[in-house]
C-alpha cells in the first residue's frame, strides 16, 4: 500500500469535456462515497474543438443514464455512421471507414476472403457495398434499429457538451469551483499531492486528483514531472486550424476526412453549423498558408475567426502517477483523425472505476491501470499511423515523408500479415476491431495477395450467390431509411 488513507475528496483539475466527462461518470457511480469539486478558469477556457465521437459514447451515457433526444438537443448533435476519407490512398480515391460490419464472417474466415475470391471470379464490387452503415452514411440516410443493430456515434457541439455534463453533475453533488490555478502542493517525503492552491489564495486539498487540465498537463507534469514519450516520428502533424461555419445543406451522417498536401481537413456537420479544420504538419506547411487552405475549402459564411491550435503526439509516461489520475489532453494525444480522443477519456475513467481505490491508494493498482492505458493508446496509435503510412501520394514532401518513414513492428507485422495472406488478428481489448482494420487497409489500397483456402468450399455459383444477396439486402434496407435530416427532425421532437 502506497498511501493509507481512504480516498474521499477527489479534485478535478479543468472542465472541458475531459473534467466534466469525469465529474459526470465519479458523481453518478461513486457519488455516495466520495466528495467531488472540479475547478475550471473562465480566462483560460477549453480547447474548444473535440465534436466528432465513436460508438462507445453510447455505452458511457449509457452508463450515466443520459436520455438521447435530449442530449441531442442540448449539444445540437448529429449521428455519425463513419468517416469519409479523400484523397487518402491517391489524390480522387475515396472511402468510408464506417462504424458496421462487412458482410458475414464464417469459421474460416472474416468476409475479406469471399469478397476477394469474388474479385476473381468478377465480381468487381467494392468492399463497402456489403456494409449497411457505410451505404446508409453514402446515401445521407440514417435511422436507429435494433436489428439489425446500427452501429453510430454523434457529432456533437463541445462547449454544449461540457455544459450539459457540468449541469448533469451539479446534479449529483459535483462542486464547481471557479479559480485559476497556480501552484500545486506536493508532499516533500512521498511527492504525493496535497493540495491546489488557487491564484486568489484558497487551497483545495484532497486524496485523489484528476488532472483534466489540457495538454500542459498542471498536475501531472508540470508538478509530478512523469516524462512524455514523443510519437511525432510517426504521427508527423503538429498544428492545427479550426473554423465554425454556417450549414449550407442538411448535415451529413458522417464525419469528412479530406487529404490536402500537409495533412487534413476535417468537416464535421452538427444540426445548426458545421465545425471545420486543417491538421498539418508546420515543418511542411506554414501556420499563413495553413489558414488559407482551410479558409478557400470551407462552404458557407465562417463564424468564428480561425484559431490556430498547436500539439505534439505522444504519450505521457504515466497516466496514472501517485495519487494522481490524468485524462484528455493532460494525459496524451493522437491527433484526431479517427475521433478518439474522447473515447479514451471514457475509456480511462471506466478503467479508473474498476480500480477505485476507495480504501488506499496501491501501487499495484496503479501499475495495472497504467499497463491497460497503455496497451490501449499504442492500438489507436497504431491504427491512426496506418493511414499515413499507406498512402501512395508522391505529390508533396509531406506524403513522400509519410510514405517512408518508419513504422512501429506492431503495425508493419499487421500489415504484412494482411497483404501476403488477407488474415487480421485484433486482441480482446483493442478499441479498433478486425472490420475497422479492414476498412482501412483495403480503403488505402491494401489488397491481399491471397485469401482462405477454405473459401472454396463454396463453388463459383454459391459465392456468386452469396455475395449477390448480401449486396441485394442492403440495398433494399438502405432504400427503406429516411434521410438522416427527417430522421433528427422526427427523433428530437421525442422526450
Ligand atoms: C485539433 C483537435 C481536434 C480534435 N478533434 C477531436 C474529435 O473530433 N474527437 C475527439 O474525440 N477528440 C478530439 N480532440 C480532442 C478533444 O478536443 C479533447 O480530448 C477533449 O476536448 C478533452 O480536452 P480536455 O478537457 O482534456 O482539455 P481542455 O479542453 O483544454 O480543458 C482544459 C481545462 O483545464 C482548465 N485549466 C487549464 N489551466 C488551468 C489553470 N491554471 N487554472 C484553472 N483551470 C485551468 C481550462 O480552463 C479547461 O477547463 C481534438 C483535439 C484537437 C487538438
Amino acid at each position: 500500500m502506497l498511501h493509507k488513507n481512504s480516498v474521499k475528496r477527489v479534485v478535478i483539475a479543468g472542465g472541458g469535456t475531459a473534467g466534466w466527462m469525469a465529474a459526470a461518470a465519479l458523481s453518478k457511480v461513486l457519488g455516495k462515497h466520495i466528495d467531488i469539486t472540479l475547478i475550471e478558469s473562465d480566462a483560460i477556457g477549453t480547447v474548444g474543438v473535440g465534436e466528432a465521437t465513436i460508438p462507445t459514447l453510447l455505452s458511457f451515457h449509457h452508463l450515466l443514464g443520459i436520455n438521447e433526444p435530449e442530449f441531442l438537443r442540448a449539444t445540437n448533435g448529429t449521428f455519425k455512421l463513419g468517416i469519409s476519407f479523400e484523397n487518402w490512398e491517391t489524390r480522387g480515391k475515396n472511402y468510408i471507414h464506417s462504424f458496421g460490419k462487412t458482410g458475414r464472417e464464417f469459421w474460416a474466415g472474416e468476409f475479406q476472403h469471399f469478397w476477394l475470391r469474388g474479385l476473381g471470379l468478377g465480381i468487381d464490387v467494392p468492399f463497402g457495398d456489403y456494409c449497411l452503415e457505410l451505404q446508409a452514411a453514402k446515401a445521407g440516410k440514417f435511422a436507429i434499429s435494433k436489428n439489425p443493430w446500427t452501429n453510430y456515434a454523434y457529432h456533437m457541439d463541445a462547449t454544449a457538451y461540457a455544459k450539459y455534463l457540468r449541469s448533469f453533475s451539479e446534479g449529483y453533488g459535483v462542486k464547481r469551483i471557479e479559480g485559476m490555478i497556480e501552484q500545486v502542493k506536493l508532499n516533500h517525503d512521498s511527492g504525493f499531492i496535497e493540495a491546489i492552491i488557487l491564484k486568489d489564495g484558497r487551497v483545495i486539498e484532497g486524496d485523489l486528483f484528476i488532472d483534466c487540465s489540457g495538454f500542459k498537463g498542471l498536475l501531472i507534469e508540470q508538478a509530478m514531472h512523469t516524462g512524455f514519450e514523443d510519437w511525432s516520428h510517426w504521427l508527423p502533424t503538429d498544428s492545427a486550424v479550426a473554423v465554425q461555419t454556417e450549414s449550407v445543406t442538411p448535415p451529413l451522417p458522417y464525419t469528412r476526412a479530406i487529404a490536402h498536401e500537409s495533412g487534413w481537413q476535417w468537416r464535421i456537420p452538427l444540426q445548426h453549423r458545421v465545425g471545420n479544420g486543417l491538421v498539418y504538419c508546420s515543418r511542411y506547411q506554414s501556420d499563413e498558408n495553413a489558414q488559407q487552405t482551410l479558409l478557400s475549402n470551407i462552404e458557407g459564411n465562417t463564424l468564428t475567426e480561425p484559431r490556430l491550435i498547436k500539439y505534439r503526439s505522444g504519450r505521457r509516461l504515466k497516466s496514472w502517477n501517485k495519487n494522481c489520475v490524468a485524462l484528455g489532453l493532460a494525459t496524451g494525444f493522437i491527433e484526431p483523425l479517427e475521433s478518439t480522443s474522447i473515447h479514451l477519456v471514457s475509456s480511462g475513467l471506466i478503467r479508473l472505476m474498476r480500480l477505485f481505490p476507495l480504501g488506499g491508494i496501491r501501487q499495484v493498482e496503479i501499475d495495472e491501470y497504467n499497463r491497460q492505458a497503455n496497451l490501449e493508446i499504442e492500438n489507436v496509435r497504431d491504427f491512426i499511423i496506418l493511414h499515413y503510412c499507406a498512402t501512395k501520394r508522391t505529390d508533396s514532401l509531406f506524403w513522400r515523408h509519410c510514405r517512408t518513414m518508419s513504422i512501429p513492428d506492431s503495425l508493419a507485422h499487421r500489415i504484412n500479415l494482411f497483404r501476403e495472406t488477407g488474415r487480421i488478428f485484433v486482441g480482446a481489448d483493442e478499441l479498433f476491431r478486425v472490420d475497422s482494420w479492414t476498412q482501412v487497409m483495403i480503403g488505402q489500397g491494401i489488397i491481399p495477395e491471397q485469401y482462405h483456402p477454405a473459401v472454396h468450399e463454396m463453388s463459383d455459383i454459391e459465392l456468386t450467390q452469396f455475395l449477390t444477396k448480401e449486396r441485394n439486402l442492403i440495398a433494399e434496407m438502405v432504400a427503406k431509411l429516411p434521410s438522416h435530416q427527417d430522421f433528427i427532425n422526427a427523433y428530437l421532437r421525442q422526450k
